[in-house]
């Protein structure tokens, strides 16, 4: 793709954001617009961030590692978000590195956070990720038990949960699945959704989420 396409992909989806905000009757900027860079090399991410996006999206600790540190070193300002799984012996990296942790989803990935967050004397914002499909290929805490997790999190971990992600199955309309974690959060007091990709973040915007995860309407088709 070229710079101009990439540049391009980034206003569409802005505009389409700003519409659906709109369209719900919510103020623009409660949406976050978090571009999910996973696969695509710095050259292609740098244009974007000239074009004045700081919020960004990775799926893997040790490819973001290889990746930001010179990017954020060239540009002030930049937030990144973890959004995929995260494997316990990653948590003092993942701390380290993000700003925003999507996929907290179990006691043993909990007890390694709090650690490195004590340690590390920084905590990224947390949101639990909850397998709205019961899907058993998927990561996340099922929807029967996201109260007790919660809880869990707070009261055993010490840890300050912010809001919850998920990730509809591919073959279902999302509607429901957005429906049933905005009814989670907010029986538990979460004021954050993290929701909505490039299928379906119009959708997600219409049923609350404050924070969607575009990757292919931007950059363009993963390889
Ligand atoms: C890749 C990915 C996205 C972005 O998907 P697109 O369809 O490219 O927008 C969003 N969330 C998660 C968890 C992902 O892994």
């Amino acid at each position: 793709m070229t710079t101009t396409s990439l540049v391009t992909g980034l206003d569409g989806v802005r505009a389409e954001i700003a519409r659906a905000c709109r369209d719900a009757g919510r103020a623009p900027d409660s949406v976050t617009l978090v571009a999910v860079s996973k696969t695509f090399e710095a050259a292609a991410i740098e244009p974007v961030i000239v074009a004045g996006q700081r919020v960004f999206g990775e799926n893997r600790v040790q490819e973001a590692k290889a990746k930001w540190p010179a990017l954020m070193a060239r540009h002030p300002g930049i937030a990144l978000h973890l959004i995929g799984p995260l494997q316990s012996n990653k948590a003092r990296e993942a701390v380290e590195l993000f700003d925003f942790i999507h996929s907290v989803d179990r006691a043993s990935l909990c007890e390694a956070l709090a650690k490195e967050i004590e340690k590390q004397g920084k905590a990224p914002t947390l949101f639990v990720q909850i397998n709205t499909g019961a899907e058993p290929q998927k990561a996340g805490v099922l929807p029967q038990d996201a109260d007790d997790f919660l809880r869990a999190c707070r009261a055993t971990y010490g840890l300050t949960i912010a809001g919850l992600m998920c990730i509809p199955p591919v073959d279902e309309a999302p509607g429901p699945h957005f429906a049933l974690t905005a009814k989670i959060a907010k029986r538990n007091g979460l004021s954050l959704l993290s929701m909505g990709m490039s299928a379906d973040f119009d959708v997600a915007i219409a049923m609350g989420a404050t924070h969607v995860r575009v990757g292919s309407a931007i950059f363009g088709g993963r390889h």
